[in-house]
């Protein structure tokens, strides 16, 4: 027997200890800067000429670490590992192979500083949102680990007379596991423990800009007892070997999280069956969003105005589920609108590795150029009530930006911008601001801020997404409380953290024996 699933709590950073403790591992990781971080195919680590330069985006002068890059030619050997490992894998008990994740667990929480500190300086985490990326990677094992042994017991089914009848959940096969930057911990863990405690093998291709902290599960699973074939570490550019992953016959299933663009290729390019390929590829995309937070003139304010700031502004704008639109029901807009600027302004932007900055750099400089762009789009399209620039530093700083007055269908209302950028609308009334919030082809997370029960469930019905959430926040998700996944363009909506996740790696077979 083990405990119920509980979430991970953070971490109080006000207690001194914990606060030195972080101070200490963050100086620790500077002082591996520019360490080699070798592939893992088949068990064995390789080297390669070629190499990813991973950097700090708060000074991109310092390198985190310096990792080998796959050409397409050994991504073809990673899935070939993996598709050797996967018999003996696959016969393992679904609660032994569960035990490797509850393992993982225990040494990560050993190890929270250490990926905290990763994520500080390789991804631009602040403390808080680093801390809370380790703890849901936490969640995801101990989670996902309770699930494997659920859907390992017996299953119920009608049994005929004189049969005995019985339905198993059996693993898949090779699957190619290519998160984001952005939870580099939380959804690498999450993808990869999936998929390897329902009994399939793993090529992991982390993203560029965030392949250490990759690395450091990779680490932490291997101490755990996974067998070293079972997971393959497989950093390279997606755009020159991703192809070569998704494309190989003996991919089974992808799982990606990432963006609309990139789902949509590889969704397209796994559905065309390869020689001598014999399934049909299982891709489970989760992709963008284009997130609103809507405010009705009954809602309390200063309670809405919070929520939309941490949501517009946490990790840099730099999440799937970020508010990118204020809707403002015309009554209460301009009230609204003005604090949430005043909370926007009092934000400190810097390094994270000091706590005090409650905004860091975004992730690399060429998607500060985009956001960039798009700033300058915005100022054709709305009024900027504030931000717009970039701080005077070498880091990727970016001012946390306003824009009101933006039409439903403007661009900065429409397209994914990931970054510190929010479009505020103005609604006649509340059907208008239902009809402007279902307005885009995205469909992952919304709020909704009102004191009306009729407006809740109306909104509980009308408001298309997959993640919708009332007087709070639209981000923080939490394992198992609020199974993610987006609707539409957004993605398949696979829930990750929910209960019908593993069914997403898992193939059932019945069998009936007539006696
Ligand atoms: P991205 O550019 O789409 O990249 C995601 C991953 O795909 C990276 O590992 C990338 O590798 C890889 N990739 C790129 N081209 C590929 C190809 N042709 N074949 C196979 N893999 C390929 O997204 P991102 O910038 O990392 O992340 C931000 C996006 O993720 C946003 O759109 C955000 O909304 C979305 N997101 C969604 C969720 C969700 O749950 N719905 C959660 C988090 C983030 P390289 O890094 O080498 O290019
Ligand atoms: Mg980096």
């Amino acid at each position: 027997m083990i405990a119920p699933f509980q979430n991970e709590p953070l971490t109080d950073f006000s207690r001194p200890d914990l606060h030195r403790a972080q101070m200490e591992a963050i100086a620790r990781v500077e002082a591996s800067f520019g360490r080699s971080i070798p592939l893992r195919i088949g068990g064995q680590e390789k080297t390669t000429s070629d190499v990813i330069l991973s950097l700090n985006p708060s000074n991109p002068s310092e390198v985190v670490a310096q990792v080998s890059k796959a050409t397409p030619e050994l991504a073809v050997e990673a899935v070939e590992a993996a598709h050797r490992a996967f018999g003996p894998w696959s016969r393992w008990e679904p609660a032994a192979r569960a035990r490797v994740l509850l393992r993982a667990a225990a040494i990560l929480r050993r190890r929270r500083f250490e990926a905290n500190a990763l994520m500080i300086l390789e991804a631009g985490k602040p403390w808080v949102e680093a801390d809370a990326d380790t703890a849901e990677a936490i969640d995801f094992l101990e989670f996902y680990a309770r699930e494997a042994m659920r859907y390992g017991e017996p299953q119920p089914v009608t049994t005929m007379p004189g049969e005995e009848d019985n339905l198993y959940y059996i693993p898949c096969g090779v699957t190619v596991v290519i998160p984001p930057w952005n939870f580099p911990l939380a959804i690498t863990t999450g993808m990869t423990s999936a998929a390897l405690v329902a009994g399939n093998t793993v090529v992991l291709k982390p993203a560029s800009p965030t392949p250490a902290i990759a690395w450091l599960l990779v680490e932490v699973l291997r101490e755990a007892g996974l067998p070293d074939e079972v997971l393959n570490y497989c950093p390279g550019s997606g755009g020159s070997m991703g192809d070569a992953l998704v494309a190989h016959p003996k991919t089974r299933i992808v799982a990606f999280t990432g963006s609309m663009a990139v789902g949509l290729h590889i969704n397209e390019l796994a559905a065309k069956a390869q020689p001598g390929q014999i399934w049909i590829k299982r891709v489970i995309a989760e992709m963008g969003g284009k997130d609103a937070i809507l405010v009705a003139d009954d809602a309390d304010l200063e309670e809405a105005a919070v929520g939309v700031v941490s949501s517009a502004f946490g990790y840099q704008g730099q999440k799937c589920s970020a508010c990118s639109r204020l809707i403002v029901m015309d009554q209460v807009h301009d009230a609204l609108v003005d604090r949430v600027v005043d909370l926007a302004r009092a934000i400190t932007v810097g390094p994270p590795k000091d706590p005090a900055h409650r905004m860091g750099p975004v992730i690399t400089d060429a998607a500060m150029a985009t956001i960039q762009s798009y700033m300058e789009v915005g100022r054709s399209e709305g009024r900027l009530r504030t931000g717009g620039g970039r701080l005077d530093a070498p880091g990727y700083f970016l001012e946390p930006t306003i824009f009101d007055d933006v039409a439903p269908q403007a661009r900065i209302a429409q397209e994914e911008i990931f970054g510190p950028v929010l479009a505020c609308t103005r609604a006649r009334d509340y059907d208008e601001a239902l009809a402007i919030a279902n307005g885009t082809v995205y469909g992952l997370t919304g709020a909704v801020y009102s004191r009306s029960r009729e407006r809740l469930e109306r909104a509980r019905r009308e408001f298309h997404v997959g993640n919708l959430y009332f007087n709070r926040k639209c981000t923080g998700a939490m394992v198992s409380a609020h199974p993610f996944g987006g609707f539409n363009l957004s993605g398949t909506d696979s829930k990750a953290g929910g209960r019908d996740y593993l069914l997403l790696f898992l193939q059932a077979k019945s069998v009936a024996e007539r006696f």
